[in-house]
């Protein structure tokens, strides 16, 4: 399948100092299963369209989006004006089927088949907002999904390579956001543990699916300095929300809430 998005993560332990983030676990429980608060955003806003395919955008889905990101602004889970403005801008209701449009804009993960999820607002938030990404940085994303979080990250670094391990996901991923066009994303269906070595290394690595540990490979693949999120614990159970940042050779983590969040699943 045509390539347009990559995926990374990893992660390994030093030292670990909790802010926590006061959201109860069943909370977090929806949206690809991983929870919420973030901080940070300023537009570096390309020429994106803003709503485009899978449903078109109409004065509702404009209000309850501008309703939702005020809501996340308010309760400080967004922070950075450049994060505020691409999340007002992706239409989150045309990365789900027709039938769910109309609860895009609910603070809450829905199913996009196959069984996974696309992530809850409040989630995808608070770690974009982790990430503290710059217009000129490339990251990579691991666990494709919708492409919903992709597209939000396309709006604030120059390139996003994103990995998905559903095939037909990562195929109908693909579509859309070329559709919807967010030319600066590549997706490629496989396995993200193991990175996406030909493109390393990568400025951000984000991970939307919990692993048990963060894989050595994903941290070998982040650039330095390079920062790393996601989720990491064992599947069915809450996790930790992590940072790890590198530095002059070194890994420095931080935990930054729990949530909960759909497995990584090894590749077969
Ligand atoms: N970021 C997505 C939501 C991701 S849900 C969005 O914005 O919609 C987690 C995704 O991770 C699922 O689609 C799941 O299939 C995928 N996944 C699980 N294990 C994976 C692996 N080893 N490599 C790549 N993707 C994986």
């Amino acid at each position: 399948m045509r390539v347009r998005g990559a995926t990374i993560a990893l992660l390994s332990g030093m030292d670990r100092r909790a802010f926590v983030i006061s959201i109860p676990p069943v909370l977090a429980a929806v949206a690809c299963r991983r929870v919420d608060r973030a901080q940070n955003g300023a537009p570096a806003m390309s020429t994106h369209p803003s709503a485009v395919g899978g449903g078109p955008a109409t004065p509702v889905t404009d209000a309850r989006r501008a309703r939702l990101i005020d809501d996340l602004v308010l309760d400080g889970t967004l922070k950075t004006p450049r994060v505020i403005a691409a999340m007002r801008a992706v239409p989150r209701h045309a990365f789900l089927p027709d039938t769910l449009a109309s609860e895009a804009y609910a603070d809450r993960a829905l199913p996009i088949g196959h069984g996974q999820t696309i992530s809850q607002p409040t989630v995808v938030a608070m770690m974009t907002e982790a990430l503290e990404l710059a217009p000129e940085h490339r990251v990579l994303e691991i666990g494709t999904g919708s492409g919903y979080q992709a597209a939000i990250l396309s709006l604030l670094c120059r390139e996003v390579f994103t990995i998905e391990i559903v095939a037909p996901l990562a195929e109908e991923a693909s579509e859309r956001l070329e559709r919807l066009g967010y030319r600066n994303v590549r997706v490629r269906a496989g396995d993200g543990y193991g990175g996406w070595p030909d493109r390393a290394p990568f400025d951000r690595v984000v991970m939307t699916a919990a692993p048990p540990q963060i894989p050595q490979k994903l941290l070998d693949q982040l650039a330095d300095p390079g920062v790393l999120v996601g989720p990491v614990g064992d599947p069915g159970w809450i996790q930790a929300l992590v940072r790890v940042r590198k530095l002059a050779g070194k890994y420095r983590e931080e935990r930054l809430t729990s949530v909960r969040f759909v497995p990584m699943v090894p590749g077969p």
